[in-house]
């Protein structure tokens, strides 16, 4: 067994036990009983709920505004008006792509989250550039959080040729899923932007993450499109939809029907609980065997000037749209910030358990729906065995457990 490099001394765990965590490697080496002895270095965490790291599993890191004065909203309330408002206004802020993603990634981290899924745009326009500038923010902020990467055609596919190309392209560069947008509505071709992203996603054997903000009957037929063709090219469990409120719109026994579908192929829903639009069945997608898992979506951004990239706080916007008020059900929507969010990133060693990696938030509450209803403020964020966030606030290095407590 490795050397215990620290011990974070009181910690209340989830179930309620009064532990001691030993950290080794930056991972967990042993939960004890509180109160043993230890020669190690010691953080006190002073009976602070201890949880493991969030998910969020939908952000956008290249659109974000976090770091510059506040800019109203300036987009019409239209999703193509938006498309071409960032067009307009990313390429010339004041700050680049890579600082105001990194901005973002220590925000998210400093609200505990562990592991970002984030959709990068990738268009005629901008090419690659904005990929560019969010791999150099994954690499510069790599001991905060794990950032995926989606190639997001925000624009269109088969509207913009050339799109494919670029896909291609951006996952060759770095890109860890190709990703695809409303196949009927944006392109009026569902067979060749599905087709096409399906075909990327083969060649290089990576995942798929589908915007699908289509309603009805409309977003039904590309649901049943995208389960088809994750079952033909063998991805079961590397597919997310991405929103998917047509599932919202479908009568009971058509959602378990399209429930059934989806499981079988092993795709995957992630929502944010929008306002105005009918919110997926979460509970009947879980019972009947889809993952579903939650995200951000935009933080304070073009296209929207809401988000503080805090999961519990997204867990508890979805809870209270999907009427979830007993602690079984707000345990859902803890579920989907957490574990159901690792599983669908493929995050291996997740969770508080021995041997997991030691990426855990702490703060003031007695349970998990507690800290769910209630997201109070973080008080440390651990990433690896090490403190990255105090308070609110992204350390400017990240620092050993002891030397921290040494310090503050
Ligand atoms: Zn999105």
């Amino acid at each position: 067994m490795p050397p215990i490099d620290a011990v974070l001394t009181n910690a209340l765990l989830p179930d309620g036990r009064r532990a001691d965590i030993a950290l080794a490697q930056g991972r967990i080496a042993a939960l004890a009983d509180a109160g043993g002895t230890t020669s190690a270095p010691t953080l006190d965490l002073q009976n602070a709920l201890v949880l493991p790291g969030l998910v969020d599993g939908h952000l956008h890191l290249d659109k974000t505004l976090i770091g510059l004065p506040w800019m109203g909203h300036a987009a019409e309330p239209n999703r193509m008006s938006r498309i071409e408002t960032d067009k307009k206004i990313l390429p010339h802020l004041p700050l680049k792509t890579a600082e105001r993603a990194a901005n973002l990634i220590r925000l998210c981290a400093a609200q505990g989250s562990a592991h970002l899924r984030t959709h990068v745009d990738i268009d005629l326009e901008g090419k690659l550039s904005k990929l560019e500038g969010v791999l150099e923010a994954r690499d510069a902020c790599r001991d905060y959080a794990t950032v995926q990467i989606v190639a997001f055609p925000q624009s269109g596919v088969m509207r913009r040729p050339g799109t494919l190309d670029l896909l291609d392209q951006a996952v060759r560069a770095g890109a860890d899923l190709v990703g695809g947008i409303d196949p009927l509505e944006i392109d009026r071709d569902p067979k060749g932007q599905l087709d096409g992203i399906f075909k990327i996603a083969e060649r290089h054997g990576v995942g798929l993450d589908i915007h699908l903000h289509e309603p009805g009957a409309m977003g039904l037929f590309n649901v049943q499109e995208i389960c088809l063709r994750t079952r033909a090219a063998g991805l079961n469990g590397k597919v997310t939809i991405s929103h998917g409120f047509c599932l919202g719109d479908l009568a009971e026994s058509k959602q378990r029907e399209t429930a059934d579908l989806m499981a079988k192929a092993g795709v995957m829903l992630v929502t944010h609980g929008a306002a105005g639009l009918n919110l997926p069945p979460i509970a009947l997608l879980r019972d009947m065997g889809v993952t579903v898992f939650a995200g951000n979506d935009d933080i304070r951004d073009t296209w929207s000037p809401y988000g503080n990239a805090d999961m519990l706080e997204r867990a508890a916007l979805i809870g209270w749209r999907a009427d979830f008020r007993r602690d079984d059900q707000v345990m859902i929507a803890w579920d989907l910030a957490t574990a159901s969010g690792a599983r669908a990133l493929g995050i291996p060693d997740y969770g508080l358990a021995v041997g997991a990696a030691a990426n855990f938030v702490t703060l003031c509450a007695t349970c998990i729906p507690e800290a769910v209803a209630a997201h109070p403020p973080r008080h440390l964020v651990f990433h690896r065995g090490k403190v990255v966030a105090a308070h609110g606030h992204a350390l400017d290095r990240p620092a050993d457990p002891a030397a921290y407590a040494k310090r503050n």
